[in-house]
């Protein structure tokens, strides 16, 4: 980006910054209505025990404080999804991956049968919750599904898995996984799995990925659905590399260069990803991106530029973490996606580039899947 194009954009630019659709600014709605954004990761559905519905309009509900990583001593919190359908509509946002979340727990094998139904039981109420609002959203499983549905005004909604916990241990279950739509599987959370190592809380047991988690890798490959490894530890996620023979994704995970967190990707690992066509999608969660306090679209969009001056525009994205933690002071939740694409704008980036950074590198890595 050279400074004369950089002076160019600031002077078209002028008066850009604002929070609400109102005061949104022509040439990012303009954007927004000719390109793809896709959010590869937000929590919404950890909420579905309170009875939410994702084509709601934002209600307060009052949720256990641990839901919210706070203590038990709190009390009961009042809380507002970041992500409904009503919310991407007014942040311009095609769409996003909803993500069936399991707590790493017991590894026995009544305890990992009760992970695989809670998995499927999420799937299903979210795959009911799309169908209800038929109106408004559509079930996407590809492109091709996210084009067509952009086309008929409406909210694509895509699948993924976080935790191959809630795979149990019977490798079959991919397949019905995939069957049921689902488009990503992050192989670990937060501790080890049968799969592999993580990234935090983690005893180093398997030293990277295990037998059944190569098997895992090799049948994900098979059946469509993308590798995610957000979450492991950099020698599982190394493992993951040499088995996959389709590119992987990093689904919501941060540059390890700008902040050193265990959670995010080294300039070694990013190079790596790159290398195969992967793509690193940049998380909104406060402590991934800065040291103390809140973060904001600037800090977010200071690991988008590292990841594109380290490997280049076509392997990064976004993935916020929404309803799973992530708050930026300026974008509080998906209504607030066209902050990022204003802050791009101001930092020199094309509608190219941000049609890459916004969705294009994701739905190429998702196309790779496919035999
Ligand atoms: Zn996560």
């Amino acid at each position: 980006m050279s400074i004369a194009r950089n002076l160019i954009v600031l002077i078209m630019l002028t008066g850009l910054s604002t929070t609400h659709k109102e005061g949104m600014s022509k040439t990012v709605k303009d954007i927004h209505s000719r390109i793809y954004t896709i959010d590869s990761h937000c929590d919404t559905p950890m909420f579905f025990p309170y009875k939410i519905d994702i084509g709601q309009d934002n209600k307060t509900f009052t949720v256990n404080p641990l839901l919210l990583n706070k203590s038990e001593d709190d009390g009961p919190q009042d809380y507002q999804l970041k992500v409904t359908i009503p919310q991407m509509q007014e942040g311009l946002l095609d769409a996003v991956f909803m993500i069936a979340y399991l707590h790493q727990g017991a590894r026995d094998a009544k305890s990992s049968e009760k992970a695989v139904q809670k998995t499927e039981n999420i799937l299903k109420e979210l795959i009911r919750q799309i169908e209800k609002n038929q109106q408004t959203a559509g079930l996407a499983k590809s492109f091709a599904d996210l084009k067509r549905l952009k086309k008929a005004g409406k909210k694509a909604i895509f699948l993924g898995i976080e935790n191959g916990y809630g795979l149990g241990k019977d490798i079959d279950n991919v397949k019905k996984f995939a069957d049921l739509g689902v488009r990503y599987i992050t192989l670990s959370h937060n501790g080890d799995n049968d799969l592999c190592d993580a990234a935090t809380k983690s005893y180093q047991e398997h030293n990277g990925l295990s037998d059944y988690g190569k098997e895992v890798v090799r049948e994900m490959n098979r059946c469509g659905i993308m590798v995610d490894i957000s979450h492991t530890s950099e020698k599982t996620s190394f493992d993951v590399l040499e088995v996959s023979t389709k590119p992987i994704i990093a689904s919501h995970s941060s540059a390890k260069a700008v902040h050193n967190h265990p959670r995010n990707v080294s300039d070694k690992l990013m190079r790596a990803i790159a290398a195969q066509g992967g793509v690193i999608q940049v998380c909104l969660y406060s402590p991934f991106l800065k040291k103390g306090g809140q973060a904001t679209v600037s800090d977010a969009v200071d690991h988008i530029d590292h990841i594109v001056t380290t490997v280049g525009i076509d392997h990064v994205g976004i993935g916020s973490d929404f309803d799973g933690g992530s708050e930026l002071a300026d974008a509080k939740g998906a209504a607030d996606m066209p902050q990022i694409t204003a802050e791009l704008l101001r930092r020199g980036y094309s509608e190219k580039e941000i049609a890459k950074i916004w969705g294009g590198n994701l739905m190429r890595v998702l196309e790779k899947q496919k035999k």
